[in-house]
């Protein structure tokens, strides 16, 4: 018999939702409470590399997902002058009949990821979350911000950066804080060549190109911000021309393209780590509400979607819940530790402009480790 038969999860993000898919098809039941009321995300895109590729498939979504995705093979490292400095061979983890690499757009994974978590039957709460809990051995009682009250064997926290879970579970202990640099994204028409992932890098800065669909691609570039100042909507076009100055190739013809600053997407770059377990009892966190770092590696959603998956593959093995949870860190604790340091390195030695730093290296050292079965 399962030590687990009913969760709750809060956050219908990337995480929450792969949660839910993870466990409805181990046959767990799942409420999930979601604080938007319009369940929506923003319109730019992410990168979604052999790793995540290899775990969708084992959540049994990787044809629809593919279908909402740009497959691609390989990521090219340039100079900001445009000159390609190297080309790394993708990997193909789900088999050799699906890509190595997909880039997405974010509504069109959020629209993948509830369609199918609902139709696997977890029940959805817009427009609420939670007030309180309290546990004792043999459940968790909620009381949800919508009056509501309910009992469950398991609560997962999925709800971000600014986890309410987390700070009900470690009170504040655990905040974000600003890492220095801000990330600017834009989408444009894709350019026929760009059939793979784009880095750039050199003394301009660093920006990349990412393919998200046949007509789709977007560019992102990251920028030192010191204070973390606010930026008025209406000049983040001429910022960002601005923050892409002294480049040259694909990204200095792009440049001048960028005039409509509504469509900017700006975002200070704010982390956390959880550096104990993440679970009390019956409470745990997952996905960026545990580990919350930088996309320099592009790999935070990854590891939320990882999380997922080996969550409910504990959940149904064998022992005690705390057994189950101990089990789960220790396949997560590490990996999790080590992208989001390494994110964190990769823009501080940007913000240091660091000559002598060895992004091909790390880029190619995380392949291999995000490669290794989880
Ligand atoms: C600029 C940028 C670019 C990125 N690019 C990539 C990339 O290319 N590849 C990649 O793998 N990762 C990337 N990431 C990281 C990735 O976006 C996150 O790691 C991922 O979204 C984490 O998923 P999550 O479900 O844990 O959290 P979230 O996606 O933040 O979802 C949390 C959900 O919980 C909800 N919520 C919040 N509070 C509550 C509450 N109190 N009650 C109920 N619900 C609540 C929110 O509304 C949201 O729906 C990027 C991140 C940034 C900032």
């Amino acid at each position: 018999m399962n030590t687990v038969n009913n969760v709750l999860i809060v956050g219908g993000g990337i995480g929450g939702l792969c949660a839910a898919i993870a466990l409805r098809r181990k046959g767990i039941a799942v409420e999930l409470v979601e604080l938007k009321t319009e369940w929506t995300v923003y319109g730019v895109g992410i990168i979604q590399q052999s790793n995540v590729v290899r775990e969708m498939h084992r959540l049994g979504l990787l044809d629809a997902y593919l279908d909402a995705a740009f497959a691609f093979e390989d990521v090219a490292i340039y100079s900001t002058t445009g000159q390609q400095l190297v080309r790394i061979p993708g990997q193909r983890l789900a088999g050799p009949e699906y890509p190595a690499n997909v880039g997405i757009s974010r509504r069109a994974l959020h629209k993948v990821l509830s369609e199918t978590a609902i139709a696997l039957g977890t029940q959805v709460h817009l427009g609420t979350s939670i007030d309180s809990f309290k546990q004792d051995e043999a459940g968790v009682d909620v009381l949800f911000s919508d009056g509501r009250q309910g009992r469950f064997d398991l609560l997962v926290g999925a709800d971000g950066l600014f986890s309410k879970v987390r700070s009900l579970l470690f009170g504040d202990i655990y905040q974000p804080h600003f890492t220095g640099q801000s990330v600017w994204r834009y989408n444009f028409k894709r350019s026929g060549g760009l059939d793979h992932l784009a880095n750039y890098q050199g003394p301009a800065g660093n920006a990349g190109l990412v393919p998200l669909a046949d007509d789709l691609m977007y560019l992102f570039t990251t920028s030192h911000e010191p204070g973390n100042p606010w930026k008025e909507q209406a000049h983040l076009a001429t910022e960002l021309r601005e923050r892409l100055a002294g480049f040259g190739g694909l990204i200095g013809e792009l440049r001048e393209q960028i005039t409509d600053s509504a469509e900017v997407v700006y975002k200070p770059l704010e982390a956390v780590f959880i550096d104990e377990p993440w679970y009390r009892g019956r409470v745990l966190v997952i996905g960026d509400a545990a580990h919350a770092t930088t996309p320099h590696l592009g790999q935070g959603a990854g590891m939320a979607i990882e999380d997922a998956v080996v969550l409910a593959e504990e959940l149904t093995a064998d022992g005690t819940l705390e057994a189950q949870l101990q089990r789960f860190m220790a396949r997560r604790f590490e990996r999790c530790k080590y992208i989001s340091e390494m994110s964190l390195l990769a823009g501080a030695k940007e913000v240091e402009r660091d000559p002598s730093f060895d992004r091909i290296g790390l880029v190619k050292q995380m392949l291999e480790v995000t490669a290794r079965p989880i």
